[in-house]
């Protein structure tokens, strides 16, 4: 370093200097997680733009996601000012691919103005192709169908380069032609899904020599950030491009390559040095984001897994304090303790912006979000929406509102014909007018055009269930628990059955977010109540400028970083996941262990790993078990702190404030740390400790039976 080094290089170590200057030839930067990949990238954009040896026009860059995208301009544009402002091609993937497909539609027989369907149109196309077939949709659904076609598209293949053996995967063989009248199907609406704006893309780059060649020439410089995550069409893509300059650096971590469910390969990292012959292979081992005590927990997490490149990290921080390992009784205390460090945080000057929750399943979030909003404390959830914004949730919300609150009309809207009843636009539009007419809410209203002959057939049929079934609901509001009438009125409107019969992740995700609301009902003491609680909390949308704390999964914290770091719901079932431990053999849990590498990763000062030993599942109380990740940290990295151990009066207290049919079981367990009766364990094996069994078991409600439901051993 010198003091005529331009600002850019200011900082950098040798090796980052050596990736930003090395501008000719492929680069391959190949380091553990903080150890400023991404900021030697940004240098490298800006030391291009800065000795103008590219126009902002001429230069490829992908990041992972839209705001990495931003930030990266932010930044770049501290460094050489306004011409960032043209960089057309910096962005994700999809974001480039729509671009560059909107200048060459027609040649995949689209229009420039071509649309871009989501997941849901995308459903509903393929199910009106799977019934022109005659094929049976409960049977080959179209979900699965959505899958792989995704797959294929994620590997670069087009309808004809899928093999007989492929095609099997579906309808007994029909799966090429199922793909290729899907194909057909979105030229003639022009429209694609997102898959295609890099299939359709890399066809024409394949096929059309000029265009190639045109960007070939254009790509003066071609970038890529967090490369281990890229899928084997986004590789083909960049190896054309890529082929003729070969200036091209990319920038990854095996160890953090998190979405092989979505056809990452990390093996692109190292087909890099063959397709690139002479690529420079940089390797940057110093850590400037972690204490070394996270670092420390971090590497010793992932040192189980196998086949890694392997790396090295140290740093020059100061060592910090220990990653605190909390254990905590049940999720709301694990909420509860989570709220009350980040107010000892922000009374000790933190800002609340430094601050992240990081959870592995969406519906985790919840317990969060109602903690902080009776504390008031102002939070924000990145990649997701809040849990009462859902889809899912409004929709259920709308059914307890109609059933509370018969004159909601905006509830009684939304649900009149969800899930699908075959009440048509007309039907419903015939209720309004006699709403209109009589001033009367439209429950009101639909239950009075019955007794008038407006409606008929099908559409009177379903109207005068639906009718049938709200009064009953609310006939039953009075003597059911709430919580129970929120369960039978989502199993008998069919609104359950309607996630349960799409087998997909995204439609689990859904129901676990729906029993999350049946349970987050629990809390309150009556069906108003709680709806006034959901109001205040949609009511709750702050200043977007004000530090707020950020709840997310860690998917969506990749490459990000924040002061305090609390790594939640540790524990066997949920993290690793009951997905991957029933499923996916060891590859799945080796991509668990990285997640939860990724997780540790991305505290700067302090991570505090939090698990729970219990968790209420499906209306039950489970007993849970530490992660298998808590008992593979380093014993010198970490403080353990266990609010049970000894705390037999807090147990207690437990106990009796809930009344719970379960707490029997507990109080007649007699003396000692029942809990741990309670839990199913046997007295001595300490769950807080690794090397216990790994299994867990789910008490049913009635006190004086203990049911075991699943053994989940998974031997490693
Ligand atoms: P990840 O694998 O999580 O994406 P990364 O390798 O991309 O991490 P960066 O986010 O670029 O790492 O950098 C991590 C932190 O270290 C950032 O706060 C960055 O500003 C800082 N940093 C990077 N390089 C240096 C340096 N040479 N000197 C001081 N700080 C640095
Ligand atoms: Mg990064």
């Amino acid at each position: 370093p010198s003091p005529q080094d331009p600002p850019y290089l200011r900082g950098l170590n040798t090796p980052q200097r050596e990736a930003v200057l090395t501008t000719e030839g492929p680069v391959l930067v190949l380091a553990g997680a903080g150890t400023g990949k991404t900021a030697a990238l940004t240098a490298r954009l800006g030391h291009l733009l800065f000795t103008k040896k590219a126009w902002p026009s001429e230069i490829l860059s992908v990041t992972f996601t839209n705001k990495a995208a931003r930030e990266m301009k932010h930044r770049v544009g501290n460094l050489v000012g306004d011409v960032v402002e043209g960089m057309p091609w910096l962005g994700t993937f999809h974001a480039i691919g729509a671009k560059m497909l909107r200048r060459h539609a027609e040649l995949v027989g689209l229009q420039s103005n071509f649309t871009i369907l989501d997941t849901d149109d995308q459903l509903r196309l393929l199910k009106q192709l799977i019934l022109a077939a005659d094929l049976d949709e409960k049977r080959w659904p179209a979900r699965a169908l959505a899958g792989l076609i995704d797959g294929w598209k994620n590997k670069g293949l087009v309808p004809a380069d899928i093999d007989a053996g492929e095609s099997e995967l579906y309808a007994n063989g029909r799966g090429g032609e199922m793909y290729a009248a899907y194909q057909d199907r979105l030229k003639t609406l022009n429209a694609c899904d997102f898959g295609d704006l890099l299939l359709h893309m890399l066809v024409i780059l394949k096929t059309d020599r000029a265009v190639l060649a045109d960007y070939q020439q254009r790509f003066k410089y071609i970038m890529v950030d967090e490369y281990q995550d890229t899928n084997s069409v986004q590789y083909l893509w960049l190896r054309l491009l890529a082929q003729e300059r070969k200036n091209i650096c990319c920038v990854g971590d095996d160890d953090q390559s998190i979405y092989s469910w979505r056809g990452a390969q990390v093996e692109n990292i190292l087909k890099f040095e063959k397709d690139f012959p002479g690529a420079k292979v940089i390797r940057l081992e110093q850590n400037y984001r972690s204490t070394p005590h996270i670092l420390g927990a971090a590497s010793g997490v992932i040192a189980n897994n196998s086949g890694r490149l392997g790396k090295q990290l140290w740093t020059e921080l100061d060592v910090g304090e220990k990653v605190k390992v909390l254990g905590v009784w049940d999720g709301p205390e694990e909420a509860r303790r989570v709220g009350d460090e980040i107010e000892t945080c922000k009374r000790a000057g933190k800002s609340l912006d430094e601050i992240a929750i990081l959870v592995r399943a969406q519906h985790q979030t919840r317990e969060f979000e109602d903690r902080f909003i009776s504390i008031g404390l102002p939070y924000r959830i990145v990649g997701g929406f809040r849990f009462y914004e859902r889809a899912e949730i409004r929709d259920a919300l709308a059914y307890l509102r109609v059933v509370a609150q018969p004159a909601d009309d905006l509830a009684f809207e939304r649900i009149v014909n969800v899930p699908k009843r075959g009440l048509g636009d007309k039907a419903v539009q015939k209720v309004h007018q006699l709403a209109r007419a009589q001033a009367i809410p439209l429950t009101t209203a639909a239950a009075r055009i019955l007794d008038t002959d407006e409606l008929t057939g099908a559409a009177r049929r379903t109207l005068g269930n639906l009718v049938g079934d709200m009064a009953r609901w609310r006939s039953m509001a009075g003597e059911l628990p709430h919580p129970e009438l929120a369960r039978i009125v989502l199993d008998e409107s069919g609104y359950t059955a309607m996630w349960q019969a799409e087998k997909s992740a995204e439609a689990a995700g859904r129901l676990e977010n729906l029993t999350e609301l049946v349970r987050a009902m629990e809390e309150y003491e009556n069906l108003g109540a709680f709806l006034e609680h959901v109001s205040l909390v949609m009511d709750n949308e702050s200043n977007a400028e004000d530090p707020k704390v950020t709840i997310m999964t860690i998917h969506a914290a990749k490459g990000l970083e924040y002061d305090t770091v609390f790594l939640v719901g540790w524990e066997e079932g949920l993290f690793p996941s009951q997905r991957s431990l029933d499923e996916g053999g060891l590859a799945s849990l080796e991509e668990e262990r990285r997640l939860a590498y990724v997780a540790i990763t991305r505290a700067r000062r302090k991570a505090i790993i939090i698990h729970a030993a219990n968790r209420r599942i499906y209306g039950q109380w489970t007993s849970s078990i530490p992660s298998r990740f808590v008992g593979e940290l380093p014993d010198v990295h970490i403080e353990s702190e266990n609010t049970m151990s000894g705390g037999e009066s807090l147990w207690r207290a437990n106990w009796s404030e809930r009344a719970d049919p379960f707490a029997d079981v507990a109080r007649g367990s007699g003396r000692g740390p029942g809990w741990q009766r309670a839990a199913g364990l046997s007295p001595g094996v300490d769950p807080a400790k690794p090397g216990g069994a790994f299994t867990s078991r789910t008490f049913s409600r009635e006190p004086s039976r203990v049911v075991e439901a699943r053994a989940s051993a998974v031997s490693l």
